[in-house]
């Protein structure tokens, strides 16, 4: 079977790995020129367990990630800690490991190709067109991140879903020189939550000789509003010295529930492209392993079972991959009605939820790693209690999370089979939910 994969994502690359392993005829087209110049000359956060349930080892320089503060609108910290903490890895380093991984199994990973557009053929993808070139394939890959070109291209009959502008975060990330003359800083990694009174989040984490700065608003990220933020960030964090050594540029996540059409005739998205990020939390490294390793069962399983290599990319076949992702992940459409409506709240509403004891330490450590509070109605009137308030004054929360709830319910009852009418409608009311 001839598999292209659009991007060397991490969900892309390893699926590229698991399908070479299989027999499959893989070659990944990432436009970056080399493995050095692709993106992210970073740290970022994974559980340790993702990339060893991947066949990964931990990246050279990993180390734990620090406890977080958040810092609510009205300027109050609130610390939390974490006794398992998700480890930063090098992104270059997994990188590496992972084109390596992927190129050892036989893939063929071509660097300096930058993918255009679609190639389709009687309402299925048949390929890309990538460095003035045409690749055909039974099955193309989608793991270009969350502005995939592909999918602008793509015919209308090809119904895969996109986001609109507002579920899109945008983020200016630098990694500014310590400056030596500052006091220590009190709080390692701190997280400015709807900083400013806006539409986001911005941190300041204390590395060992540098400081990890990040402002990120939903939707758009003016000038005006990057350096009004930056110029906060630093008068509140004197050790942000001058000099920026990794990262300056400005990038983008996506914040919204999983794509609930994230499969075609010869096509599947994967990672960012599909949403399969936490929203708001990063976490999308894991989440495009594991869904990884579902693509590559789905197509390499129905090739074992005597399919052809056609049938094995069919919408029918694939949409088993989506089954599994949906089954597995669900959770990520509640937590995407949480967020969305904590940064819908008014400050003073976020700021007490935050710094009073309505929340304690674990579900302060469950929303951040974005897991879906199930407190019951006992658990709600504890924490009323804790915090000093009337049960009912709740309510809010507890609709909140209610609708959260309902809907992961009503996502992992995605049709089991592909049905053209029956998915139709599960799409429609799964979308009207937002
Ligand atoms: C600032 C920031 C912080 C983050 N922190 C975390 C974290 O702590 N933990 C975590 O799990 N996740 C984190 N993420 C998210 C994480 O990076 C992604 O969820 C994850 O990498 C999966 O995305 P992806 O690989 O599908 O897409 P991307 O990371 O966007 O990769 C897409 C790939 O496709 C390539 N590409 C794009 N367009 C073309 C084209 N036209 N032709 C050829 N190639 C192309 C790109 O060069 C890139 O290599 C962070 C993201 C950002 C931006």
């Amino acid at each position: 079977m001839k598999i292209i994969v659009a991007g060397a994502g991490v969900g892309g690359l390893h699926a590229a790995r698991l399908l070479a392993e299989g027999g499959a005829d893989v070659t990944v087209l990432e436009q970056a020129k080399s493995v050095e110049q692709m993106r992210y000359l970073w740290h970022d956060d994974v559980c340790a367990d993702a990339l060893k349930q991947a066949g990964l080892p931990l990246p050279e320089g990993s180390f734990p990630k620090k406890d977080w503060t958040f810092i609510a609108p009205n300027g109050a910290a609130r610390g939390m800690h974490e006794d398992n903490p998700d480890m930063s890895v090098m992104r270059n380093k997994l990188n590496e490991e992972m084109v390596n991984a992927a190129v050892k199994a036989g893939a063929k990973v071509m660097f300096g190709m930058n993918v255009a557009c679609p190639v389709t053929c009687d309402g299925a993808v048949a390929g890309v067109i990538a460095g003035g070139r045409e690749f055909t394939a039974d099955l193309v890959i989608d793991s270009l991140g969350a502005n995939s070109p592909l999918k602008d291209f793509l015919p209308s009959a090809i119904k895969v879903t996109a986001h609109a502008p507002y579920e899109v975060f945008h983020v200016y990330r630098a990694f500014y020189k310590k400056n030596a003359d500052a006091p220590p800083a009190e709080y390692t990694n701190k997280v400015y939550m709807k900083h400013l009174g806006e539409a986001g989040i911005s941190w300041a984490i204390q590395d060992e000789n540098t400081v990890d700065v990040l402002i990120g608003r939903i939707g758009a990220l003016p000038d005006g509003t990057l350096q009004n933020a930056l110029k906060h960030i630093k008068s509140e964090n004197p050790t942000i010295g001058s000099e920026i050594v990794a990262g300056g540029g400005r990038y983008i996540i996506p914040v919204r529930y999983p794509a609930p059409r994230m499969v075609a005739d010869g096509y599947a998205l994967i990672g960012d492209s599909a949403y399969m990020t936490i929203p708001m939390l990063g976490s999308g490294i894991a989440s495009s392993l594991a869904a990884a390793k579902m693509l590559s069962d789905c197509v390499l399983n129905a090739l074992r079972a005597g399919a052809s290599d056609k049938k094995a990319a069919s919408i029918q076949n694939l949409w088993n991959y989506e089954v599994s992702f949906f089954r597995a992940y669900a959770d990520h459409c509640g937590v995407d009605i949480i967020k969305r409506g904590v940064l819908g709240l008014k400050d003073k509403t976020l700021s007490f939820i935050l710094t009073s004891k309505v929340l304690d330490n674990a579900q302060i450590c469950d929303l951040a790693k974005g897991r879906l509070l199930r407190p019951s109605i006992k658990d709600l009137i504890r924490m009323a209690g804790a915090a000093g308030i009337r049960a009912v004054s709740l309510l809010p929360v507890a609709m909140l999370i209610a609708r959260a709830r309902l809907t992961a319910k009503f996502a992992a009852k995605i049709p089991e089979k592909y049905d053209e009418l029956k998915v139709n409608k599960w799409v429609e009311k799964l979308e009207r939910r937002f």
